[in-house]
């Protein structure tokens, strides 16, 4: 766990927040300011700032949180209508927390290309 990393201490339970999965090694939370009707993110339990941290060693890793996203998706009744599952990486990727996530979002459609 990094100390100056908020979704270490969100992980930790230092700092509240609604969470609605988590397990071994992803950790799911509501997004404090939602950008569609569910707007949840999967979080990494272990501290990778990002994607472009990601080693050989945790791409299988990344294969669960999409599970995941989806096994979510399904409960959160967004999984018929279609959702977006989205990896901001770095400063033009729009990256704001640097620790592994991944947005789900859905329950709105959603426009291409990204903003
Ligand atoms: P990023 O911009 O790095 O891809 O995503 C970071 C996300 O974290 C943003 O959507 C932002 O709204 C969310 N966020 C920032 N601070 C908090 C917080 O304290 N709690 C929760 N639940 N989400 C947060
Ligand atoms: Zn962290």
């Amino acid at each position: 766990m990094s100390t100056d990393c908020l979704f270490c201490r969100i992980i930790a339970g230092e700092v509240p927040s609604t969470q609605i999965y988590a397990d071994d090694s992803v950790v799911a939370i509501r997004d404090i300011a939602p950008q569609a009707p569910t707007h949840v993110l999967l979080l990494a339990r272990q501290h990778i700032a990002s994607v472009g941290e990601v080693g050989k060693a945790d791409r299988d890793l990344m294969g669960k949180i999409v599970a995941v996203g989806a096994e979510l998706a399904k409960r959160e009744g967004i999984a018929e209508d279609g959702y977006r599952l989205v990896v901001n990486v770095g400063r033009n990727g729009g990256q704001t927390v640097d620790h592994l996530h991944v947005h789900l979002l859905g329950g709105r459609h959603m426009t291409w290309p990204p903003g």
